[in-house]
Parts: C-alpha cells; structure tokens; sequence
C-alpha cells in the first residue's frame, strides 16, 4: 500500500524549532519512502492532506508493559510493589483466563495505544497460572488483529518466594510455608514455552510481531534459566527484560540473600556475564553509581516508568546521573493497574516533571529534548531496531499525526515543551503501523472496537466478583509482605530514593 501524506510538518530532532514543512512525506510499503516538497502523487495512492495544520511523528514508543493487567486499571490502591503483587495477580486457579478473555484483555490495551499514537509495544507478559500455548496465541493473536507492533515476552518467576525476598527467615511457620510453595511452571516448561512463542509467532505478520525473552527480575530466577534465555536473546537477536532494583526490598536482598554475596541484583548479573547489550535494565530506581558504571559498561537500556514508580511509592531514579553515565533510558508505562492508563505521553510529562525534585540545581533537571529522546530514539534501542524513533526515509512507517491547531499547540511557542508537557495523546488523528492506517480520529479501524469493547464490559464484569474473592483469599499473607516492606524501610542501604530522608527510628 502507498500512502501519500501532503503538506505535513514533520518532527525534526535536529532541528531548532523541532520540526520542517509543510512537505510530503510518501509511505511505500512498510517504511518510508521519501520526505520532500511536492512529490509526486503515485498511481492508487492514499492521499492523507494535512492541509498545513498537522505534524507527523514518529509513532510513540512504550518500552515496558504487562498486557495481562490490562482488565484490572483501577483495581488495587496503592501499595508498594511487594504488598501490590499479591492482590495483582492472586494464583488461584479461577482466574485462570480463557484464550477469548486473554485475547480480548490484550487488544483492549492495543486499542488504548493505537488512539493515541503509541505504534510499538514491549509486552512483558506474565501468563498466570503458566504460559499455555493457547493463552500466547491469544495474546499474540490479538497483537496481529490489532495492527499494533508488538514485542512478546513471558514474564515467569521460577523460583520460590522465599528464594526471592529477603527477611523472610523472620516469618511464621504458616507464611514460611507458603513461601516455599514451588513457582508455577519450573524452566523446562518455560524453555518450552518459549520454543513455542519463537517457531509460531517471533516474525509473524510481516515482522511485525516479534518474541522477547524475559527473567523477570534477577532474583526471581535461575542463573542456569537466565543463562538459557541469555542464549536465546543472542541467538535469534532479542531483547531481554529485567526488573532490576524496583524498590528498596530488592535493594536489600544484597544483605539478606546468601546467594548474592553482597552484590546489588545489577552486579549479581554483571559478575555472570549477563548483563549485555540486549538488556533492558527496568526501573533500575535504587541503583548507586557503581551500578550505573555496570550498566553503562555493558551498553544495556535502562527503562524508566515514572508513573508506576510513584502510583507503588518505589522511589525516583536518578535521571542525571544515568545520563551522564551515557546510559540510554527509554520510557515505559509498565502495566495497566498500575499507571492507570496506557499512556506514553503522560509517563513523558512526569518524566519531565519528577527529576526536578531533586535538588535546586535545575542544569540537572530533564530537558524535553531528554525526554523526547528517550521516548524515540531510547524506546528504539530498547527494542534493538535502529528503524524506528525517526520521520526519515528508510525508517519504519509507525507514525502519529496531530492537530497543532488542538489547544494544547495553541499558541504554537516551543514544539518540544508542548509535546513533553501539553498533549496527552487526544490530538493524534491517525496512527499508522508499518504503513497501514490503523487508526484515525480516536479510533481504531482495523478491529471492530465497539464491538470489542462492549465484549470486554460484559466479560470482565462477570469475573471481578471472582477476583475480588481470590484477592481476599490472598491478603491472608499481607501480615507477612507487610513485615519484609517495613524491615527494607528501615535498613540503611547508604542512600534514598524517595523524597523523605531515611529516618533511622521510626
Ligand atoms: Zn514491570
């Protein structure tokens, strides 16, 4: 399909003003074919005029996900992340989803990105209670129907809990029991899950979904497992997610885990080798300097999500040193109960906003320009595909296009401020994926999204009396995780990331 878009401004890093035109930016295929004045008008082509008045932007990037929350937004309070978890995604077997509920949760989050712009999704998928082949296929299916590009991976602890939090020898014999419960599926059923995911789905739709690998988190696996998924990452060419040092807890499992011998989660994965250019350091909030030495070293991507950081009171990252570090950061909205929306562009604007709070000196404050690359050219590395993040010819034809006569561009005064700090995505009238439309004017034309929609209400209406009864059945343990947050809270580990000064007593 040819597509060609007339009188259009288009996003320009390089440029002062951020942006050229009105030029002509034609769509040949899934990239982009020229960006000039007056092309030529190919025979069959579709004609998108901007009329002067609409800028086209790289489609936005949303570095770090978990598509299987996405029915449950709104759902859980705040907490921090260790006492979140356990009314996320409670183990009991009812909840278990079916391949049309798994299906229709991942397109309804296709669908909020697709209006708004965002064009590329990394989806850290954790598949309770196991990483069925029927629920992948849903999951990817729902990806293809979409039109969204998406990269897939399975998000699956395979140790237990007690191997995975610290504290834990400080518990009762009853919730000491139910730490040692084995993980839901061991690293064979896993390995074999992942088989299944790269045969059926790693290239699928035009390369326009692709597979992931994932440990979740250091600690919440194997060296042995992580060292298989490392070879698959090198392998077939994948990134490779981890959530490192989220939160203080994890922080203090460098002390209160054996196996780790002192070292943070970031140096336990560097001293084996498995900190690698693929990687994708997520969150990384309660690193110190020598952390972001290993990191910068090993050329991994680091991605910010600064809207689940504050909705679980993790904690800030330290935005200027991991720049001046050289570290690319990317940014994420992680997972729809925790932001609570899918949002990329408002994960930018508190991107630009959360760093200032860290001290007086503004020269260390983001600029746009910061944010808006790590939203491109950031969210681009994180991915390993240097063809997307840029309006160029030869780049990928993921594209937004918004109203600068919208009011958050009127007055049109700086480009770069406004797209950090004044859209939220309402603006964006198409939305384009590999060169096809799939979106325009709010809403997405490749699925039938009302119809989806009202699927989604009716489904998830009849289960939420069945969550809320495993999340009651769960919160037995709350005690238990309560006690590991507030040990974590009150050891030192030499430095804070959250706003209030480490108050030894209380
Ligand atoms: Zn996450």
């Amino acid at each position: 399909m040819t597509v060609l878009f007339r009188r259009v401004f288009v996003y320009d890093a390089a440029s002062a003003t951020a942006m050229t035109g009105p030029l002509d930016v034609l769509v040949d295929g899934d990239r982009i074919a020229a960006v000039d004045h007056d092309l030529p008008i190919p025979p069959d082509a579709r004609i998108v005029d901007g009329g002067g008045r609409h800028l086209l932007l790289p489609g936005l990037i949303n570095a770090h996900f978990h598509s299987p929350a996405n029915h449950l937004k709104g759902s859980v309070r705040s907490l921090p992340l260790e006492l979140f978890m356990l009314f996320e995604s409670p183990s009991d077997p009812v909840l278990a989803p079916t391949p049309r509920e798994a299906y229709l949760r991942t397109i309804l989050g296709a669908i909020e990105m697709l209006q708004r712009g965002i064009t590329c999704v990394q989806d850290d998928a954790f598949l309770m209670p196991g990483p069925d082949p029927e629920i992948i296929d849903a999951v990817a299916s729902a990806y293809r129907d979409s039109g969204i590009r998406a990269f897939l991976a399975l998000d699956q602890p395979e140790l237990t809990e007690a191997e995975k939090l610290p504290f834990v020898d400080e518990l009762d014999d009853a919730s000491r029991r139910a730490f040692d419960a084995p993980a839901p599926a061991g690293a064979h059923e896993l390995l074999a899950a992942y088989d299944h995911l790269l045969t059926t789905w790693h290239g699928a739709a035009d390369d326009r979904i692709r597979a992931a690998v994932s440990i979740s988190a250091p600690q919440r696996v194997s060296l042995d497992y992580f060292a298989a998924l490392d070879d698959l990452a090198e392998r077939h060419g994948l990134p490779m997610y981890a959530h490192m040092l989220e939160t203080k807890v994890q922080r203090t499992l460098m002390t209160q885990q054996p196996r780790f011998e002192g070292r943070s989660l970031v140096q336990y994965t560097a001293t084996a080798g498995l900190l690698k250019p693929h990687t994708n350091v997520i969150h990384a909030v309660w690193v110190d300097d020598a952390d972001l030495d290993a990191i910068a070293d090993a050329g991994s991507t680091v991605v910010h999500n600064p809207v689940s950081n504050l909705r679980l009171g993790s904690g800030v990252l330290p935005w200027r040193a991991m720049l001046s570090h050289g570290i690319p950061v990317a940014l994420g909205t992680d997972e729809a109960i925790c932001d609570d929306t899918i949002n990329v562009w408002t994960v930018a604007k508190i991107a630009g906003l959360i760093h200032n709070v860290s001290g007086l000196d503004s020269d260390d404050w983001p600029t746009p320009t910061e944010v808006l690359g790590a939203l491109w050219q950031g969210g681009a590395r994180a991915t390993g595909r240097s063809d997307l993040g840029a309006v160029t010819p030869g780049m990928l034809a993921d594209l937004a296009m918004v109203d600068l006569h919208a009011i958050a561009f009127t007055p049109l005064n700086d480009l770069r401020e406004q797209l950090v700090h004044c859209e939220d995505g309402r603006d964006v009238v198409l939305t384009m994926v590999a060169g096809r439309v799939v979106a325009e004017h709010g809403h997405v034309t490749t699925v039938d999204e009302t119809a989806l929609l009202d699927e989604v209400r009716e489904t998830f209406a009849a289960k939420l009396p069945a969550i809320h009864a495993a999340r009651s059945g769960a919160g037995e343990l709350y005690p238990a995780y309560q006690h590991i947050v507030r040990r974590a809270a009150k050891t030192d580990v030499g430095f804070t990331r959250w706003l209030t000064p480490l108050r030894k007593n209380s």
